[in-house]
Formats: C-alpha cells, structure tokens, sequence
C-alpha cells in the first residue's frame, strides 16, 4: 500500500484536514512577529548564568515536580499561599493539557473572539467543541452581554479570556470579566501572557473563585526560548491537570535557567518597562502615518489597519523590505487589512516605521 493510502487509513481525518502551526522563516529578516522581548542580559549575568548551567547534571532528568522552580515563581509572582502551580512546555502546553482534561463528549471551550488561536486549535485537536464570541466591531472590548449569553446557552467547561488580548492588544474590562467568572458554570483560565506590560492581574481573585485560574508566561519577557508558562489555582484542580502534564515537561536547562533569572529579575522588569514607553512612542508615531488604523494596546505588539492599500500587500512588501509583522488579514472577519507589530527596541521601531512610511 503507497504511504498516501496508509496516512489516509491511518491519520484521523480531521488531523489530515488541518494545517501546522504556521511559523514563517523569518532568516535575514527583522522579527517584530512574535511578541519577542528585543532586549539580552548584560554580560556580566550571562558569564554568571553560564557558570550555573556548567554544573547542571544534564545526564540526569530533571526534577519532574520542579519543586525549587515553583518555589521561586509562587514568591516572585505573589501566588497566595493556598494555591498550587503548574508548569509548563510554554503556556501552550497548559491550554493543552487544561483542554484534555476537560474532554469529555459534549464538552465546549469558550472564547471572545479574535483571540490566541491555540484555545480553538487545541480544543479541535480534542475533538470537542468551540465557541467563539465576537469581540464588539469597533474596539475589540468584550460584548458582555453576548459572552454570558453564550455561557448561558453552551454551558462551557472552560472559558479562556486573554488579558491583555491577543491579536488586539487591548485589556478586557475588569467588571465585564467578573461577571462572566460569576457566571460560568465551568473553569474560567484568565491568560496574563502580556501581563508584563499591563501590570493588571486577575491573580488575588483566584482566592474568591475557586474555578478561576491564571495563567502566566516568561515569554513576552524575554525568555521565549526557555518556553516556561504556569497556571495557578486551586490545588484540587493542579492536581487533576498533573495527571496529564508529560513527565519531565520542563528540562533542566530551562529550570535552572529561570531560577537564576529571577533572583535577578529587575533585569526583566526593567526590560518590560523600556518596552511600555516604546509602545506609547510607536503607537504616537503611527498614529501620525496617514493610511492607518491604530489600535491602543497595553501588550507588547501594536495592531494596526492599513487604509490606503491591503494588508497583505503591505505585509508583502514590508517583508521585501526586511521586515516581518504578522499579517492578520483572514483570520477573522474583523481583522481584514490588519497587521500586528512587536514592540522593539528604539531603533528597530523606527527601522519599521521608515519601511512602513515607504510602503504606503
Ligand atoms: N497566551 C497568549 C495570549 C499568547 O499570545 C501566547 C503566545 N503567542 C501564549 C499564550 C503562548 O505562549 P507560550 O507558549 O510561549 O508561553
């Protein structure tokens, strides 16, 4: 039998029918697609960082429970002392293993939308249902009124509200938020990836609400290759999601890694602070362009529309140029014509600000 035969015999049809994650070759180009903190560590920490990993047993697994690491991340983060962490492979692997273990036939994962496409992809890859809810047209804030209708009539074993949003940038309401927590029926995952640069938290509440978890990232904030997310909430649920969480999920580089940088993590605040100023200059800066749109944003990425030509051939041609942005234009109705830019230092922002001008 031709192996197109046997993938088609063997691979489930709606694994054949869906694409991989698409990750653009972004060689020789300047990388403002992926929300990337710009910035590395002075020299003097990375020769201090390296002498730490020169003894990390990597013959070893690691600690399967990364008991230190938690340990470190509950103090740095202010995880009240009731609540449990988990970690993950990025916060990817958290969604992942969150929608597992919620699976069971009929189940329904809920989100506004636009959104972090992962909540759908990886509630389809379980092979239960989503429920996306238009965010309102003009300012991507939450149609609260749309959301608790649809928690009323889907009755979702998890709803997932990213905050600051993702492609949007913009930070759902706190009141609209509560309301649907108050409402939901199942677990409600507020995903603070951005929250570096919001400085907003839904974390304290998890006290109040015991089917309320937060979910954080160390990726925005420099550590995207490392990949380290946690989820925090109450242990009774931590303890259901270890179930499914892949032994040794966190290598030892990356452990030892994070528990060094954050015993010096005002280098990664300050970082996220440079960035915040930089996105009220880009935004300022974009806002003086004729031929577009500009979105405010409390993350790390800035949305733009452009006006005068399509988006994707502005995407096209910023690319001829050098640069790479996320082209948004088809991935939702309300996003045609829409790029996404990362926040960077000073000068790579004015190096795409030039190649944008020159576009339009
Ligand atoms: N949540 C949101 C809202 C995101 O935008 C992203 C990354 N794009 C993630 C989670 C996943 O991040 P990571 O897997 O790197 O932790």
């Amino acid at each position: 039998m031709s192996i197109d035969k046997k993938i088609e015999q063997l691979i489930r049809d709606d694994v054949r029918a869906i694409s991989a994650y698409p990750v653009p070759d972004s060689q020789g180009l300047l990388k403002l697609d992926a929300m990337e903190n710009p910035y590395t560590w002075p020299e003097e920490l990375k020769r201090i960082w390296l002498e730490k990993l020169r003894d990390v047993p990597i013959n070893r697994y690691p600690d399967a429970d990364a008991r230190r690491l938690k340990m470190k991340l509950a103090a740095n983060f202010g995880i009240p002392d009731d609540q449990a962490l988990i970690l993950g492979n990025g916060s990817d692997e958290i969604i992942q293993f969150v929608i597992l273990a919620l699976a069971r036939p009929g189940a329904v994962v809920l989100a506004p939308e636009p959104t972090f496409v992962m909540y759908r992809n990886l509630a389809q890859a379980a092979r239960i249902d989503f429920v996306g809810v238009p965010l309102n047209r003009d300012d991507f804030s939450l149609d609260t009124d749309a959301m608790l209708a649809a928690v009323e009539k889907h009755k979702p074993a998890v709803i997932f509200l990213a905050r600051p949003n993702n492609p949007t940038g913009n930070l759902f309401d706190e009141e609209g938020v509560l309301q649907i927590i108050e409402a939901a029926p199942g677990l409600v995952v507020v995903d603070e990836a951005y929250h570096a640069f919001a400085r907003e938290t839904f974390l304290p509440r998890i006290a109040d609400h015991d089917h309320l978890l937060v979910m954080r990232t160390l990726s925005k904030q420099g550590l995207a290759g490392l990949r380290l997310g946690f989820l925090a909430g109450r242990p009774e649920w931590i303890h259901e999601f270890d179930k499914l969480r892949l032994p040794y999920n966190i290598g030892s580089l990356t452990q030892a890694s994070v528990e060094f940088i954050l015993d010096h993590v005002d280098v990664l605040n300050d970082q996220a602070t440079l960035i915040r100023q930089e996105r009220e200059v880009l935004t300022a800066d974009l806002r003086e362009l004729d031929g577009v749109g500009v979105w405010p944003s409390a993350a790390n990425f800035i949305l733009i529309r452009t006006e005068t030509r399509s988006g994707p051939e502005v995407f096209e041609a910023l690319k001829e140029k050098g640069v790479l942005v996320k082209n948004l234009h088809g991935a939702d109705p309300s996003l045609a014509n829409c790029l996404r830019v990362t926040v960077s230092t000073p000068e790579e922002n004015q190096t795409f600000l030039e190649a944008l001008k020159a576009v339009l």
